[in-house]
């Protein structure tokens, strides 16, 4: 089953490429902007520190994304035996914990996707997105902002993740459908989906999951 990290400056298509690659699967998206969006939205106290760092276009905290993101992890790898992590990680301390946390747990990612675009384009798409979707992060200012932090606290997760030799490099400077072709094909060359049907490939399922689920 996959266990995939979408890594990607914003306005690359992480959301749309997660969403397809969690319909074509059968794996969990789990995305952390929208997780934190959620939190935001419900007015806690929480909500309201996130919304400090997220309105500025600024990264929150790694102690209070895990906090937020590990559990959810968790469980959708119980419930599906996969996930697409659409924003997470995006920092190396959030890349090498998580990397512990998933060895621990034999929950490790098996490809990371990383989708590129040139800068402009990237800038358009949001600005566009601003236009449809009203998110109070897609201004100029704070997108230019989000590309800088992309550049500063994310990119050197690329190097990381190419050096365990997992990364996938896509360009999305062309048709969606390509885009996804090109992804099903790495992800079949890999064994992560069957090359017939595009099907997650079926995980056995251990004796100690079937307890632990009928316990639930
Ligand atoms: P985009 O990729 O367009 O920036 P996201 O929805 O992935 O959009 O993230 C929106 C905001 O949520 C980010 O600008 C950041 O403030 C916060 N965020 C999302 N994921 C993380 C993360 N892993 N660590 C810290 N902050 C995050």
């Amino acid at each position: 089953m996959v266990r995939v990290i979408m890594l990607s400056p914003p306005g690359a298509g992480k959301g749309t490429h997660s969403r397809w690659l969690t319909r074509q699967t059968g794996a969990a998206h789990i995305s952390s902007g929208d997780l934190l969006r959620a939190e935001v939205a419900s007015g806690s106290e929480l909500g309201q520190q996130v919304a400090a760092y997220t309105a500025r276009g600024d990264l929150v905290p790694d102690d209070l994304i895990f906090s937020i993101l590990a559990p959810a992890v968790v469980a959708a790898a119980r419930d599906t035996g996969g996930y697409v992590l659409d924003g997470f990680p995006r920092t190396m301390p959030q890349a090498l914990r998580s990397a512990q946390f998933g060895a621990e747990l034999r929950l490790t990612s098996n490809a990371v996707v990383y989708l590129t675009a040139p800068e402009e384009e990237l800038v358009d798409r949001l600005l566009d997105r601003a236009q449809r979707d009203g998110r109070d992060d897609d201004t100029l200012e704070v997108i230019r902002h989000r590309l800088a932090v992309f550049t500063r606290q994310t990119a050197p997760l690329v190097e990381y993740y190419r050096g365990r030799g997992i990364l996938i490099e896509l360009s999305t400077d062309r048709p969606e459908a390509e885009v996804q072709a090109d992804l099903l094909n790495q992800l079949q060359a890999r064994g992560l989906v069957d090359p017939g049907t595009g099907e997650p490939i079926a995980r056995p399922r251990r004796a100690s999951e079937n307890g632990a689920a009928e316990n639930r």
